[in-house]
């Protein structure tokens, strides 16, 4: 892709909910290359030819079958996209790692035995190990000799991941720790070679500390299987350390920085499951439609009632907007990548500045890559009727399978705080100000309404101006709740999740307005009619969902004139223009029925 580095005018972390981005800087899936191109096509292929026709049988979990299918992969080489090519992979850059990630999204439990090999199994070793650890792994768990997992959850923490009880302690020669302790729900440990286990050296909690553990070493055992409710190919099992004997050269990272090492994977996880999530989505819908188009009932095909129309229209509106903000969020972090290579940082700077850099929106698009599978998963079943019910058919497999993506990688009420707080310690910090507009809508909600109208040249003008009124309603609220709460706003954490709410579809609505843009630019407007449509269909609700959230936050911290005051701002802020939804969700769903599927970028 084309990087902007020499402008340097990098839309920051977190800055986007106070500065405008144009269309010109925003990324979008349509801009794969030829290469790229080439690439997911080889993905879709094995996941055609290798998975899906085997789906029953990986969910039995079948003996070998998962390791043979990660083998293939590796032959492929697709488990080391994102490894250098000195350490045996193909250093593929951003972008393109994105382009294949989503693809395999639809690969049901075996999309997360993937996720766990080339993500937190072995982007640890990349980030943070040794030149000598990077020798030795990386080349073999690039080629699939090597399969990873990674321990960081125990029966006692979870969320709370730093609250970890297993302990190393070095023995009295220096030579090598003793591991002792318990993780759980452990991908891939059924057929491990290498975990990348968190541990506290001497149970100090300043010490909590990365290890690479062989299986081989003594004293590495596993329990059984989980039951689980969905994904049931991906191996998910206890793993135990009892006096395992760890050579002090596979500490990974530094002592005490296990907590880096534990929050930059999850970063970059957060994305790819974004990613992945709306790959799964798209699937889901595409199959949902040529069914609709082909099961009839009182002699006309399903998909022709309106009130199948109607959730067509919308999953696809949801769908195509979580995927502007998925490609947006991936050029932002390919082009920092890319601009802290230029600036010759280290390796590790490079791979992980990107995702630290919007740390907010990955777990932003986390929580919005999930919800929007676990919305489009349900709307398909109902769309299969019966049908999606039974075994034989794909929905009831999916509507499994998705709803443990709200669950892991941070669940989504940790993802949503978090998103708040980081933004709200970058502003502390000076990096983000929000004080300056903060201070404009102190001013502004005292003043005399704007009534002026807007550019009626511009087909988004009412939607650029809704933006920029919804962030002023994001400022208001935020900024609110800090003026009056303070430091007791972290145990208000209704607060804080409308506030992360507002934030949600401040992000989705603008990287839809920017994608609709750029292809209006790209293919002129009458080609782009179909974009404008699921914008307005998409501000119109989201607009509404603004108000009801910055309502239900400003009640929980204001009163009396105050309240009156912000709620008018409020309702000033969230105004905007009626649209026919019935309409436009249904030329959208008209559109997917014509092409029979799901025909925006698939
Ligand atoms: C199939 C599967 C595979 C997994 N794979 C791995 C793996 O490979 N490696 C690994 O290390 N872990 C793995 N996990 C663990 C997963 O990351 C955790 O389950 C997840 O982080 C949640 O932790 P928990 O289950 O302990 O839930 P808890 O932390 O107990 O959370 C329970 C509920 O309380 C909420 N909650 C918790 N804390 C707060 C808070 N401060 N404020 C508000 N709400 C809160 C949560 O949002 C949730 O709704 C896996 C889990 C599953 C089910």
């Amino acid at each position: 892709m084309e990087t902007k580095t020499e402008k340097k005018t990098f839309l920051k972390g977190g800055e986007f909910v106070i500065r405008e981005s144009s269309w010109e800087e925003t990324y979008i899936p349509e801009q794969i290359t030829e290469e790229q191109q080439m690439m997911r096509n080889t993905a879709k292929d094995f996941l055609k030819t290798e998975i899906l026709p085997v789906l029953d049988r990986l969910d039995a979990q079948e003996d070998g079958l998962t390791v043979e299918k990660l083998n293939k992969l590796g032959e492929l080489g697709m488990l080391g996209l994102t490894i250098p090519e000195q350490y045996g992979g193909s250093g593929v850059d951003f972008t393109t790692s994105t382009f294949v990630g989503e693809v395999f999204g639809s690969a049901h439990g075996f999309t997360v035995s993937i996720g766990a090999q080339t993500g937190i199994g072995t982007l640890p070793i990349l980030y943070y190990g040794t030149e000598e650890q990077r020798n030795k792994f990386l080349p073999k768990l690039a080629s699939g000799e090597l399969k990873s997992a990674y321990c960081l959850t125990e029966p006692g923490s979870g969320s709370d991941a730093l609250g970890a009880k297993t302990k190393a302690e070095l023995t009295p020669d220096g030579n090598h720790y003793i591991l002792n302790g318990q993780k759980i729900f452990i991908t891939n440990a059924g057929f491990a070679d290498i975990f990348i286990v968190f541990a506290k050296i001497n149970g100090d909690d300043k010490k909590f500390t990365a290890f690479i553990v062989e299986k081989t070493f003594e004293g590495v055992s596993l329990g059984l299987e989980e039951k689980k409710m969905g994904i049931k190919s991906s191996s998910t099992r206890p793993v135990f350390f009892n006096n395992v004997k760890v050579p002090k050269e596979n500490l990974l990272g530094e002592i005490g920085k296990g907590y880096k090492i534990a929050f930059q994977i999850l970063n970059v996880g957060r994305y790819k499951l974004g990613s992945a999530t709306i790959g799964a989505s798209k699937t889901a819908l595409d199959t949902t439609v040529k069914y609709a188009c082909e099961r009839q009932q009182f002699k006309t095909p399903i998909a022709q009632f309106g009130a199948i129309k109607h959730k067509l229209g919308e999953m696809g509106i949801r769908l195509w907007a979580a995927e502007a903000a998925s490609f947006r969020l991936c050029g932002l972090i390919h082009e920092k990548e890319h601009a802290l290579q230029e600036s010759g940082a280290s390796l590790t700077d490079v791979l992980t500045g990107g995702a630290e850099e919007y740390a907010i929106e990955c777990a932003l698009l986390k929580i919005v890559g999930s919800e929007v599978l676990d919305f489009v998963i349900d709307e398909c079943l109902q769309t299969y009727g019966g049908y999606g019910f039974i075994e034989e058919y794909p929905m009831a497999r999916a509507y499994r399978d998705s709803r443990i993506n709200r669950i892991f990688e941070g669940t989504n009420e940790i993802n949503r705080l978090l998103s708040v707080d980081t933004l709200l310690k970058r502003a502390m910090k000076g990096q983000i100000d929000l004080m300056t507009p903060g201070a404009a809508i102190q001013k502004e909600l005292m003043s005399i309404p704007d009534f002026s109208s807007t550019d009626t040249d511009d087909v988004f003008a009412a939607e650029k101006k809704a933006l920029r009124n919804a962030k002023k309603a994001f400022l208001l609220v935020a900024g609110g709740a800090v003026q009056k709460l303070m430091m007791e706003l972290e145990k208000e954490q209704e607060i804080i999740m409308h506030a992360a709410d507002v934030l949600i579809d401040i992000f989705v609505m603008e990287s839809a307005l920017l994608r609709a843009e750029k292809l209006m630019n790209l293919q002129g407007q009458q080609a782009a009619q179909i974009y404008i449509d699921m914008v307005k269909s998409l501000f119109f609700d989201a607009m509404d969902r603004i108000n009801i959230n910055g309502k239900q936050a400003l009640a929980a911290f204001a009163e009396g004139d105050d309240l009156r005051l912000m709620i008018m701002g409020l309702k000033r802020f969230t105004k905007y223009e009626m649209v026919n939804t019935k309409n436009t969700r249904r030329a959208i769903a008209d559109k997917m029925i014509a092409e029979n599927g799901y025909c925006f970028w698939s």
